[in-house]
């Protein structure tokens, strides 16, 4: 990808990078005049102070940029400004207080806000020890005004981050079943096989599809087909452990995802899941079953293919009666067929 198209997609989905890198941008071009005039005015402590901010800046900048680790670069850039300003109106006098409401508002945007808050109390502070105010109510309107700038920028970052958390919900969750959808399965479907490529970490996939489905919708109507899938999805996020995911892949079809699991740990958080769903989960018939195909992760794969094994099994399973999980036989030897029965179903 060319730089600018580069650019415009990293800065679109991180905030918090446009925003270090913009700090950096504007300190550069709006410090550097500063530190040239006073180096020429022979104030080498100023200029030295100027120069530093200016290093900071460019450091941080490209560090987040390589790295990604923004959280940390934006956090040092607040840091080492908000210390600068804190000492700034003892070295320039009053004039140094102009610097500070830029920094308040701009702490707030770089780094988390307890760390903001912070750095804002550490201005306040440092400037009250430091500036020469002509008198006690100036020091007054001083704290007053800075408290509201960081009020101000507390609510409206928290406003921001409330909302950013909303939008990433409805983005990569299913608003039915509250389960993370297809979209966040690829995405993660993806992270596994990295990892299953840099460290040969065994993974496990399973879709699960629920069995005759459709009489429910048609004979107890659509709600209570809604209801089942509910109950369903907090049945099993219930009973795998935490590094497990639950996807909904599209109507009564789901996929679990076992990272870091082999054909044994996979065959038993299965025939788990299958007990679970098997004693609890009531439609208003009765039990509801399902049947399973699972395909361990094998060289080779993208995961399409994977998932598309994975479903060859579910279709087996399907096939040969339901209520029952298949696993897909990663070794078949020739003329064998490809799938075979592991796990026989009670039902
Ligand atoms: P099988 O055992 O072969 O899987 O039979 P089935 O009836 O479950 O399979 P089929 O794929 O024929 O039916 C799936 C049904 O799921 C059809 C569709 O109307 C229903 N469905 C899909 N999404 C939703 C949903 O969000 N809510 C409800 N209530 N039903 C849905
Ligand atoms: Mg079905
Ligand atoms: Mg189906």
């Amino acid at each position: 990808m060319r730089l600018v198209p580069q650019l415009i997609v990293r800065l679109g989905g991180d905030i918090r990078l446009a925003m270090i890198l913009l700090f950096g941008a504007l300190t550069v071009v709006s410090v550097i005049p500063f530190a040239i005039f006073r180096a020429l005015q022979g104030d080498w402590v100023a200029a030295a102070v100027d120069t530093l901010m200016v290093l900071t800046m460019v450091g941080n900048a490209s560090f987040a940029w390589m790295t990604g680790r923004t959280v940390l670069a934006g956090s040092i850039n607040a840091v080492v400004v908000s210390a600068t300003c804190a000492v700034l109106p003892g070295v320039l006098g009053m004039a140094g207080l102009f610097w500070i409401y830029t920094v308040l508002l701009a702490n707030f945007m770089l780094a988390p806000r307890w760390l903001a808050v912070s750095c804002g109390l550490l201005i306040l502070v440092g400037a009250l020890m430091t500036a020469p105010f002509p008198n006690a109510m100036a020091a007054t309107a001083f704290v007053v005004s800075t408290a509201l700038v960081m009020l101000y920028a507390f609510i409206f970052a928290s406003l921001t981050e409330y909302q950013r958390q909303r939008l990433v919900g409805l983005a990569t969750r299913d608003p039915l079943t509250g389960v993370a959808n297809r979209r966040s399965m690829e995405v993660e479907l993806a992270d596994v096989l990295r990892s299953h490529q840099e460290q040969a970490q065994p993974a496990a996939l399973a879709v699960v599809d629920l069995d005759h489905f459709k009489r429910i919708n048609d004979l107890h109507g659509h709600d209570a087909g809604d209801r089942v899938l509910q109950a369903f999805a907090q049945l099993v996020e219930h009973c795998i452990r935490k590094r497990d995911r639950l996807f909904r892949f599209g109507g009564e079809e789901f996929v679990l995802l076992f990272p870091a699991t082999d054909r044994e740990g996979a065959r038993a958080a299965l025939e788990k899941v299958q007990r679970e769903l098997r004693e609890n989960l009531m439609g208003p018939d009765g039990p509801v079953t399902v049947s399973i195909g699972a395909a361990l992760l094998a060289p080779g794969d993208d995961w399409p293919a994977w998932l598309a094994r994975a479903d060859q099994a579910l279709y087996l399973a399907k096939r040969s009666g339901r209520d029952q999980v298949r696993f897909d036989d990663p070794r078949p030897s020739p003329g064998e067929r490809r799938l075979h029965l592991v796990m026989p179903g009670s039902g």
